[in-house]
């Protein structure tokens, strides 16, 4: 599986990493399915609903994942994953990422080093939860 993002989106799931540093920010992907092919179109950004711990944690209620698939519906587009950034960590999942996330999904994450975004890798969760297995991340053709 590959994930492509349009340069518009790459830049806009960067710029939401580097708003939130030192906190994780999160957010929606929307777009489509070409065989193998996941084509992200738009970002949702999604508020980290943690109290404590937004350094190194996110929680997205449901109630925000139900607005992103209704988004999703309105515009014609498919709900296919969530994004978040790992502040001045590598950008691999944790093992709080594993509990919290759905096979299906692609997540994205975002290292952010001293402010600045940089690695940029994308996770799917195996059928069986045990764990995640890497996903390419390309950039989308231009025109
Ligand atoms: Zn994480």
């Amino acid at each position: 599986m590959k994930l492509l993002l349009t340069p518009a989106v790459e830049a806009a799931i960067r710029e939401h990493a580097r708003a939130e540093y030192p906190h994780e920010c999160c957010g929606a992907l929307l777009g489509r399915e070409e065989g193998a092919l996941r084509v992200i179109q738009q970002i949702i950004r999604l508020a980290n609903e943690r109290a404590d711990e937004r350094e190194r944690r996110f929680y997205v209620s449901p109630q925000q994942v139900l607005m992103a698939e209704r988004h999703a519906r309105e515009t014609g587009l498919l709900l296919l994953g969530f994004y978040h950034s790992h502040p001045d960590h590598p950008a691999a999942p944790s093992e709080y990422d594993r509990e919290h996330a759905l096979p299906y999904y692609s997540y994205p994450i975002v290292s952010v080093v001293q402010g600045v975004p940089t690695e940029l890798r994308s996770w799917r969760l195996r059928e069986d939860r045990t764990g995640f297995d890497e996903e390419s991340v390309v950039p989308v053709p231009e025109g």
